[in-house]
């Protein structure tokens, strides 16, 4: 039996589509607009600036009260190409290196319209874009050398490894015999304080740390930042000396966090050090590989991260050096009964029948904490099934070829300084005026004008709209940064920033504008 169709049933209630096959039509027409304007844009990127800020005449349209009646999806769409569109942060064009902020592409961009127009609920169920995502967490799994691990797509990097982190405190009240889903974090009067559950990460570790211990009511004392060497790598001495003293003290140590490209220097801890350690020791070993777990794709730079394989759960996104559109990450934990043992829970509303929509299937809400959830898997399905992983792995190497070159840029310049090694693709430098040293006789005299100089220039090569770079702070040095995780960019978009950078240093020393 089908449903029947009665068309004035259809036009009389009310619905957000179009009411007529005529403003279908011109609906049709203005999607059309919109692609068209949105290949235009992608094309021109090379020959736009790579930032402009929002002019105050135009922000005014922000604070307008919420509109009472409707103005159509033409005029609406016209204040968005005029008001939106040409004002966002940067991070599509092929001058962007700033943060760590994936670039996006054309293809995915179509998928995640794909995907909203389904528009299918991804707590699971019995569909096939379940099995995209299962199939999606499959390969990566495989290519993390975690075959079998369980996984989910997340919001981002921070939320992947909330869930990590998540696991491995679970995984620890069991082995102790407690309930910590049922009594949390907190002291009932009917039970003796437990206690405190600690874990560690090196001082180079993503502030996602911070608020992961606030969040899951641990507490930033339950952080235990352990100072790194020279190379910004963890201090393994470092790290077994305060577990040793923080078991003294009757704590309870319970994970470990690896990084894999750190977000400052881009560096990697010693993992396989840290898998044989946490091994020894009976800990969870949890890798931060936001951006760096991804060379695992690349041939040429696999080494690099090796122990990726035997994290106990693994965060990477998909929307940095996976030059996916955001929101896309993975949170993978090898074993999938420590996986549902953090989140799984009974409702009856949700309930499974044996045939039917509910039936079978993966049940993400089972493994996360979202309930809700959209179709994130669909993009990197369809990018990777167009290109094959291995485009990616290159994306990946010639990012690292290019922030090496302006490495040697760097190196070879005189009015410019290298601030920290730079194993892979960020890199830390600034722009150091030939006869500073004679100038001050105070060194941090000289380090304060060298970071006025150095922020002084960061704004005037983004506001030029000439590239953006970013910034940091190391040892209490200014830096511009350059974290390149951009598939658009040429060995000439490097060149560009590189003799941008000189030429304004000389110009803010010089005092000209
Ligand atoms: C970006 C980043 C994160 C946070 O990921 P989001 O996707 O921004 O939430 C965590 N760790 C490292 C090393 C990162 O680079």
């Amino acid at each position: 039996m089908t449903a029947s169709h009665d068309t004035r049933a259809y036009a009389e209630r009310i619905t957000l589509d179009p009411g007529s096959d005529e403003n279908w039509q011109s609906l049709r027409a203005l999607g059309h607009r919109m692609l068209d304007d949105l290949f235009d844009a992608h094309q021109a990127l090379p020959y736009v600036p790579a930032w402009r800020p929002l002019p105050a005449t135009k922000a005014e349209l922000f604070s307008e009260s919420g509109p009472e009646v409707g103005l159509g999806p033409d005029m609406v769409y016209d204040q968005f190409r005029s008001h939106v569109f040409p004002y966002g942060n940067g991070n599509w064009h092929p001058r962007f290196f700033g943060w760590v902020q994936g670039t996006g592409t054309p293809l995915a961009m179509l998928a995640d319209m794909l995907a909203s127009g389904m528009n299918p609920h991804l707590a699971g169920f019995n569909q096939a874009p379940a099995k995209v995502e299962q199939q999606v967490i499959g390969w990566f799994a495989e290519w993390m050398g975690m075959p079998g691990a369980s996984g989910l797509f997340v919001t981002g990097g921070t939320m992947a490894n909330v869930h990590g982190l998540a696991c491995a405190r679970m995984a620890m009240a069991a082995r102790l015999g407690r309930d910590a889903r049922k009594n949390g974090v907190q002291t009932w009067p009917d039970e003796s304080a437990p206690a405190p559950l600690v874990f560690y990460g090196s001082t180079e570790t993503h502030s996602w740390a911070k608020k992961a211990a606030e969040w899951l009511g641990l507490g930033d004392r339950a952080f235990r930042r352990v100072a790194v060497g020279p190379d910004r790598r963890i201090d393994m001495d470092a790290l077994a000396r305060r577990i040793a003293e923080d078991r003294a003290q009757g704590l309870v140590p319970f994970c470990v966090i690896g990084t894999a490209g750190t977000v400052n220097t881009g560096t990697t801890d010693p993992l396989e050090a840290i898998a044989d350690f946490c091994a020894r020791e009976s800990l969870w070993f949890h890798v931060d590989g936001a951006f760096g777990a991804l060379l695992a794709l690349s041939p040429r730079h696999r080494h690099v991260v090796r122990g990726v394989e035997r994290a106990d759960s693994l965060a990477f996104d998909l929307h940095k050096w996976g030059s996916m559109p955001f929101e896309c990450a993975v949170a993978l934990v090898r074993d999938a009964d420590t996986h549902a043992a953090a989140f799984k829970s009974e409702a009856a509303y949700l309930g499974a029948l044996p045939r039917g929509v509910s039936a079978g299937g993966q049940r993400f809400n089972d493994i996360g904490l979202d309930l809700t959830r959209g179709f994130k898997a669909l993009k990197i399905w369809m990018q990777l099934k167009a290109d094959g992983v291995a485009k990616l792995g290159a994306v990946i190497d010639q990012n690292i070829e290019q922030v090496q070159y302006l490495a040697r840029m760097v190196d070879a310049h005189a009015e410019c300084e290298r601030v920290a090694e730079a194993p892979l693709n960020v890199l830390c430098f600034r722009y150091v005026p030939s006869d500073t040293s004679r100038e001050f006789t105070d060194n941090s005299a000289r380090e304060t004008f060298l970071n006025d100089v150095n922020r002084e220039i960061l704004m005037r090569v983004q506001e030029q709209g000439i590239a953006v770079p970013s910034s940091t702070v190391l040892d209490g040095r200014f830096v511009l940064r350059v974290a390149h995780v951009n598939h658009r960019t040429t060995d000439q978009d490097i060149e560009t920033l590189f003799d941008a950078i000189v030429e304004i240093g000389r110009e803010v020393v010089s005092g000209r504008d």
